[in-house]
Parts: structure tokens; C-alpha cells; sequence
């Protein structure tokens, strides 16, 4: 089931998630349903809040929605960053129709559960550790661009501001 992905300024995306207790059928499910609307949305990554569920669970495919050919659940996972500082372009399915350039580091050490509840471990280099950044830092409340620097984000919110003005009424 495709489900409706919130958008900024939506306040849940700001909320810090909470780990998942058990993998219920219910986990399993939505990890189906996320999967299923981050393909539909043309993206390669979606976590749970931004689906409306405060949980840390993320699912990640860069291949994309044509091949599908990589994709990850990731429960409870947990970042250990290294490397250089890179910055490259982004977009996020909660932040329509903007890409910006953040700053990410350069590797990601990944440690998470799997549905099965066994426990993943991987080392995530180019655009899958950009994309695994993206994705907990949803986890923690922050959308990559709380990342932008002042001057980006005032420019970005004046054009939300006026968007929303145009299509308020
Ligand atoms: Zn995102």
C-alpha cells in the first residue's frame, strides 16, 4: 500500500524516533508499505516518520525504483561516520520539487537489525552513505535541509512561504 509521505513543515518529521521494541507483523508491514512508496515516489530512501511513524526503521534502495535491486530495511539502525567532508546534491520526498547541496562525511559504518531480527552490519561509501546519513538523521528529527547554511534555508522558506501563500486560499 502506497502511503502519504508528510511534508515540511509538518511537525512529526521533527520528532526524534523511537527504537523498535519487536519486529511485529505490524513492523513488517509498514517496512512493505514503505518500500512500496518509496519506489512509487521515484526515491531511494524513506524512514518511517516521514510516513507519519514515529520508529526508527528506514528502508534505502539506490539502485532505484526501475532496478530495485539493493534494497535495505534497516531496523534501530546506528552511524558510525568517517572520512572527509563531501558535499553532493539531495532531494527528499517530504521536500518536493528543492535539491540542495549538504555536506555529508564521506563513509557510513552501518549497524542495524533486519526484519528477520538478525543483526546487519555494512560499510556504506558514496552515494549509499549519503543516502544512510539522509535517512537517520530523519530518525532524529532533522531534514537535510535544517543542513543548508542560513542563507539557503531563508531563501527556501520565503519560497515555501510565498507557495503556500499562492495555494493557501
Ligand atoms: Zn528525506
Amino acid at each position: 500500500m502506497i502511503l502519504p509521505v508528510l511534508q515540511y513543515p509538518d511537525p512529526r518529521l521533527a520528532r526524534k524516533a523511537v527504537a523498535v521494541e519487536e519486529i511485529s507483523p505490524r513492523i513488517r508491514a509498514l517496512a512493505a508499505d514503505m518500500t512500496e512508496t518509496m519506489y512509487a515516489g521515484d526515491g531511494v530512501g524513506l524512514a518511517a516518520p516521514q510516513v507519519g511513524e514515529s520508529l526508527r526503521l528506514v528502508v534505502i534502495d539506490i539502485s532505484g525504483p526501475e532496478r530495485r535491486e539493493d534494497l535495505h530495511v534497516l531496523i534501530n539502525p546506528v552511524l558510525t561516520l568517517s572520512g572527509e567532508e563531501l558535499s553532493a546534491d539531495e532531494g527528499c520526498l517530504s521536500v518536493p520539487d528543492y535539491s540542495a547541496r549538504v555536506t555529508r562525511r564521506e563513509f557510513a559504518a552501518v549497524r542495524a537489525v533486519d526484519l528477520e531480527g538478525r543483526p546487519v552490519a555494512f560499510n556504506a561509501s558514496g552515494r549509499l552513505a549519503v543516502c544512510v546519513q539522509h535517512e537517520c538523521d530523519h530518525l532524529d528529527g532533522v531534514l537535510f535541509i535544517d543542513r543548508l547554511s542560513r542563507m539557503k534555508r531563508g531563501m527556501l522558506d520565503r519560497r515555501l512561504k510565498k507557495k503556500a501563500a499562492e495555494h493557501g486560499r
